[in-house]
C-alpha cells in the first residue's frame, strides 16, 4: 500500500501514521522526523533546517525533495510506504508523481485528516515525543502513564522547539497558504480520503482502516 497522509500541523498525523504502518507493516516516512534526527545529529541538513523549522515556515522543496526520492528507493519501500507530512507543496506533489512515474508506481489513498483550528493548537502545544524511541503523546488527551516517561522504553519525554503558541500559529498559517492546496490536487486525482480528525485517537484509526479495506 502506497500512502500519504495529509492535515495541519497538529491534526494527528503522526499518531495515525504510527498505528497504520504497524497494521500494514510498511515504513513510516515522515520528513519532520528526518530533519529532527539531523538536527539531533548536528549534521548540515540540520543546521540549515532548524532555521526554518524554528520559524515555523516549510524547509525549501529542493532539500526535501531530494531526501524523499532517496528514501523512497530504499528496499524497505518496495511493497509501500506511509509519507507523513510530504508533500507539503504542489511542487513537493509534482516531484513525487514525477519519481513514482518513473519507477513505475502510484500511490493508492491520500488520507486527509481535517481538524479545525482552537484544537489544532491544543493538540500541539500539549504533545510530547519521547527522546529515545519517537513515541509521541499528549499530556490531556494521550497521557503517559508517568509523567515525562514514555511508557514503551522508558525514554525521556521533550516538547518540540515548534510547538510554542506562537510558532504553531505561523505553521497553520503556512499550511493554509502553502499545503492546503493538495487537498483539491489529490481530489482531482480521485484519491483523497477524507477523515474527519476531531474524534478520538482508536475511533479515527478505526475509519481509515474501514475505508482502506473497502
Ligand atoms: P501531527 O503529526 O499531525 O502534527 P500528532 O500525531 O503528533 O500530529 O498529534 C498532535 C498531538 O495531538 C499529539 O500530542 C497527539 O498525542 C495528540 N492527538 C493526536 N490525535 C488525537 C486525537 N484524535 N484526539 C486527541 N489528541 C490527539
Ligand atoms: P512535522 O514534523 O511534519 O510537523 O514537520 C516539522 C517541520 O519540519 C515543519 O514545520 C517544516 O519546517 C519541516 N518540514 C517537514 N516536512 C516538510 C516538507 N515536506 N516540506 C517542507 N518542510 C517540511
Amino acid at each position: 500500500m502506497r500512502l500519504v497522509i495529509l492535515g495541519p500541523p497538529g491534526a494527528g498525523k503522526g499518531t495515525q501514521a504510527s498505528a497504520i504502518v504497524k497494521k500494514y507493516n510498511i515504513p513510516h516516512i515522515s520528513t519532520g522526523d528526518i530533519f529532527r534526527a539531523n538536527i539531533k545529529a548536528g549534521t548540515e541538513l540540520g543546521k540549515k533546517a532548524k532555521t526554518y523549522m524554528d520559524k515555523g515556515l516549510l524547509v525549501p522543496d529542493e532539500l526535501v525533495v531530494s531526501i524523499v526520492k532517496d528514501r523512497l528507493t530504499e528496499e524497505d519501500c518496495k511493497d509501500g510506504f506511509l509519507l507523513d507530512g510530504f508533500p507539503r507543496t504542489v511542487n513537493q506533489a509534482e516531484a513525487l508523481d514525477k519519481e513514482l512515474n518513473e519507477m513505475g508506481l502510484k500511490l493508492d489513498r491520500v488520507i486527509n485528516i481535517d481538524v479545525e483550528k482552537d484544537i489544532l493548537i491544543e493538540r500541539a502545544i500539549g504533545r510530547r515525543i519521547c527522546r529515545n524511541c519517537g513515541a509521541t503523546y499528549h499530556i490531556k488527551f494521550n497521557p503517559p502513564q508517568r509523567e515525562g516517561v514514555c511508557d514503551n522504553c522508558k525514554g525521556e519525554l521533550f516538547q518540540r522547539d515548534d510547538d510554542k503558541v506562537e510558532t504553531v500559529e505561523k505553521r497553520i498559517e503556512v499550511y493554509i497558504e502553502e499545503t492546503k492546496p493538495l487537498i483539491d490536487y489529490y481530489m482531482k486525482k480521485g484519491l483523497l480520503l477524507n477523515i474527519d480528525g476531531s474524534k478520538s485517537i482508536d475511533a479515527i484509526f478505526e475509519e481509515i482502516v474501514n475505508h482502506l479495506e473497502k
